[in-house]
């Protein structure tokens, strides 16, 4: 193809899509932007840390040619000013794995910042942030070697949609009128306006990406992070689609948590990972206080926003955090801070979130070996305190080195000894599959109160339902239908919808009543003529109160809960909103 300025090397091969997959040559050819400011310095020296990871890992077999591609100012000043250049985009699509240094925004250009248009041009939705601790990294937590996450946060939709109306505008009060009026909507006088688009689609794609990379990393849970007990229709709405996608496409892999405790009694079942949910502001707490229960975490923008600057600060600070924007397969990795023009080309900077952007990306790319050798040399390097003037002024006893010093430091730890390194990384892993299984020694042990540490709160009747296995014919015996609760366990059994395409149930209590105390034989009577029909039926998103209303409003002692489609999905109870109540506590709402 024809670039202006971009050359693409020609000993390298084209990473590709094959069937759905990511098809990796040996020597693929990856796109390079090298950003402002501080870029150019810390791209220099991440380039050759890469570099000699590879080369160590595999012995030359694999080697990644690199295209060089323009953003920026130095775009601007090869394409007449142009700070976003066309064939830049075409590159990183047609490339596919690029890694960036960061960008000035230029002032007037028209753009709310290169990187969000970047963003948008490249559909790139999920915007990933693993946040991990190395040894020696300054940190303000007790047990930072805990802290191993990634955070998966939509890119597109929520606040980053941007639909606002200024308080006063003609839009405004034309919006407000329509609310007020044909929605009955009540509030202030002048409120700014604002929308906080959530859909299945944006929703289900961010989620899928958080599975795929669980599955792929071997890690064992994911949890959404959500406020859905405040805004059960954009908040609650991304949980109940994070829950469905995980039924629909991976529901050989996953489990829910529900089911971890409920059928599998805290045990996790081999293979399969724990979807799970927990509130906003809750994860905060435990993402300090419990961070090993946490490894992959789905959110929406706002609270990913604020909740990967927070991971972040943990183990080190966001100026050496790493950071990608990945769309289904197009991948720009990228370093998180900006462009520190002060210490420009002083060869000063700390390089590590470009370094270990790439970290990711030699991940993404499935060069596990090379990763492991930068990961395992990285926390060798900063124990003995060689490092730059960030984390210089932070310890006691540094000695500081340059952006290139501290690449150079790196490069001897990888190339020096590669065995001693994988055993470090081994012995990592280790310490932290002893961790998991502690956790889960202590869920067996103490179901509840492990549920009840690990802030599992439960707010909704698909929260708290006993989930359906199975239903029953009409025309079945209902001895047919007392051995089946016998065999699972329970206590009512769901009943195929009639003619009328009504759903029923019948209960123990049903047997008891209609016929034992009824003198009638359980094997000559069909169940259709003890279920009891129509069934009343509650939404998986409706709340506790809601839950106790209507039990009380139709005087039943259960019901089912069904999805949006009205498909029934489970029962909910009073005795099971009793135990959820004096398990987790009630907060009265006004
Ligand atoms: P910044 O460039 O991130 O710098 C703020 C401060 O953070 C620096 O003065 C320095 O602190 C510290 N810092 C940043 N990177 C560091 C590194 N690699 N090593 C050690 N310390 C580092 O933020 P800013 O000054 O607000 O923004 C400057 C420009 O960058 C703006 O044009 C902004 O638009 C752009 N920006 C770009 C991106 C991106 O491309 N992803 C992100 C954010 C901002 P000390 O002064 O304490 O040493």
């Amino acid at each position: 193809m024809g670039y202006k300025h971009i050359r693409v090397p020609t000993g390298g091969e084209k990473i590709t899509v094959v069937d759905g997959m990511l098809h990796m040559p040996d020597n693929p050819i990856v796109g390079y932007v090298e950003g402002d400011g501080i870029g150019p310095d810390i791209t220099r020296a991440s380039l050759r840390v890469w570099e000699a990871a590879v080369e160590k890992a595999y012995n030359g077999k694999r080697k990644i040619h690199w295209c060089e591609i323009f953003l920026g100012e130095k775009a601007a000043s090869l394409y007449d000013g142009d700070y976003f250049p066309a064939e830049t985009l075409e590159a990183c699509r047609d490339l596919i794995v690029s890694i960036k240094g960061p960008l000035t925004t230029p002032v007037g250009g028209g753009f709310r910042s290169l990187n969000v248009a970047l963003r948008q041009a490249l559909d790139l939705y999920a915007c990933v942030r693993p946040v991990r601790y190395y040894e020696g990294v300054p940190s303000p937590l007790r047990a930072p070697h805990e802290v191993d996450v990634v955070i998966f946060r939509e890119n597109t939709e929520d606040v980053y949609a941007g639909i606002e109306f200024q308080s006063g505008s003609e839009e405004n009060r034309k919006l407000a009128r329509f609310l007020r009026e044909e929605m009955g909507c009540e509030f202030f006088d002048d409120a700014g306006l604002g929308i906080k688009p959530i859909s299945p689609f944006g929703s289900k794609r961010l989620v899928r990406k958080a599975i795929q990379h669980a599955i792929a990393q071997g890690k064992k849970s994911v949890t959404l992070v959500h406020k859905g007990n405040i805004m059960k229709f954009t908040e609650g709405a991304f949980r109940n689609w994070g829950y469905e996608l995980a039924r629909e496409e991976f529901a050989e892999q996953t489990i829910t948590e529900e089911e971890l405790y409920s059928v599998h009694g805290g045990k996790q079942p081999e293979g399969k990972i724990v979807i799970k949910d927990r509130i906003a502001d809750i994860i905060f707490q435990l993402l300090m206080l419990r961070p090993a229960e946490f490894e992959v975490l789905a959110t929406m923008n706002l609270n990913g926003d604020y909740l990967s600057d927070a991971a972040a600060a943990e183990v080190g600070g966001v100026g050496i955090a790493p950071g990608a924007n990945i769309s289904d397969f197009v991948a720009v990795f990228e370093a998180t801070h900006g462009t520190a023009p002060k210490y420009a080309n002083l060869d000063k900077v700390n390089p590590s979130s470009l370094l270990l952007s790439g970290v990711m990306m030699l991940e993404y790319m499935g060069w596990h070996e090379a990763a492991d050798l930068i990961n395992a040399a990285y926390p060798r390097v900063i124990a003995e305190k060689t490092v730059t003037y960030d984390f210089a002024r932070q310890m006691k006893g540094a000695t500081e080195v340059s952006t290139s010093a501290f690449a150079d430091a790196l490069i001897a730890k990888i190339t020096g000894n590669a065995e001693d390194l994988a055993r470090f990384e081994a012995a990592r892993r280790a310490a932290q599959e002893k961790q998991q299984q502690e956790l889960e020694a202590a869920r067996v042990a103490n179901p509840l109160e492990a549920m009840k540490q690990s802030g599992r709160q439960p707010t909704t009747a698909g929260g708290i339902m006993t989930k359906i296995r199975g239903a029953v014919r009409g025309d079945e015996t209902v001895d047919a239908a007392m051995h089946l609760m016998r065999e699972q366990g329970i206590s009512s059994v769901l009943v195929e919808p009639d003619q009328g395409g009504h759903w029923g149930i019948m209960t123990q209590r049903d047997i008891v009543k209609k016929i034992i105390h009824a003198n009638k034989s359980p094997a000559m009577t069909k169940v259709g003529d003890v279920a009891s029909r129509p069934l009343i039926t509650v939404n998986a998103d409706a709340t506790l109160s809601e839950v106790a209303n209507m039990l009380m409003q139709h005087n039943v002692r259960r019901m089912v809960v069904a999805d949006n489609n009205g498909t029934p999905e489970g029962i909910v109870s009073d005795n099971g909103l009793f135990r959820t109540v004096e398990e987790f506590g009630w907060e009265p709402h006004d």
